[in-house]
């Protein structure tokens, strides 16, 4: 049985449990996923949604949530999506972030004109194509260390793997696929 976390303070919560759900059906694993808002249960992955990352950092703090992930972190899965991207990388401007994984994120990177935009997206280890849902979305800027880029467009990273890390600058929980949840499942 195990029990992923998704930090419920803003953003798509609702939907990350759903794919959760539905993820753990497809591997018939025994699971259940939960809101986490103020104090860290026990934990065997934690999904930070997207929002505002500047609002999640803030709250995130003021709730004890940001001390508590800290802590667990060394061995804590996380799954951070779009401003959950943000909180994750070490370098970012504007943020305070957890500093977890060794990326640079550059925040709404594609701008104005590209506010929101649905693109198919080769990654690595997937079969065809994976439907991107991109809301004024970050891109990765660089990786170093082991953390490893997992889907581009162009020449901007999208998604991203660091050990026990997994970010992802658009949003697969607003989509039917559930490939990226079960990846981060199988992470674990
Ligand atoms: N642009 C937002 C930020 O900088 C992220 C957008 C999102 O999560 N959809 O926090």
């Amino acid at each position: 049985m195990i029990k992923i976390g998704v930090v419920a303070l803003q953003g798509a919560v609702t939907e990350h449990i759903q794919a959760v759900k539905n993820a753990l059906a497809d591997l018939n694993i025994k699971g259940e996923a939960i809101p986490v808002k103020t104090k860290l249960p026990s934990l065997d992955g934690l999904i930070i949604p997207g929002g505002e990352s500047t609002t999640i950092s803030h709250l995130l703090l003021k709730s004890g949530l940001f001390t508590d992930i800290e802590a667990r972190a060394s061995s804590l899965p996380i799954m951070g999506t779009c401003a959950g991207c943000i909180l994750l990388a070490q370098k970012t401007e504007g943020v305070k972030t957890l500093g977890v994984m060794d990326m640079e994120v550059e925040r709404n990177a594609f701008g104005r004109q590209r506010y929101s935009f649905q693109s198919p997206l080769k990654i690595q280890g997937f079969k065809g194509f994976f439907p991107g849902i991109f809301i004024r979305a970050p891109v990765i800027r660089r990786v170093w260390n082991n953390c490893q880029p997992l889907a581009w467009i162009d020449d901007k990273i999208v998604m991203a793997q660091d050990k026990h890390f997994l970010a992802v600058v658009f949003h697969p929980e607003l989509g039917e696929d559930v490939r990226i949840h079960k990846y981060f499942l199988e992470m674990i």
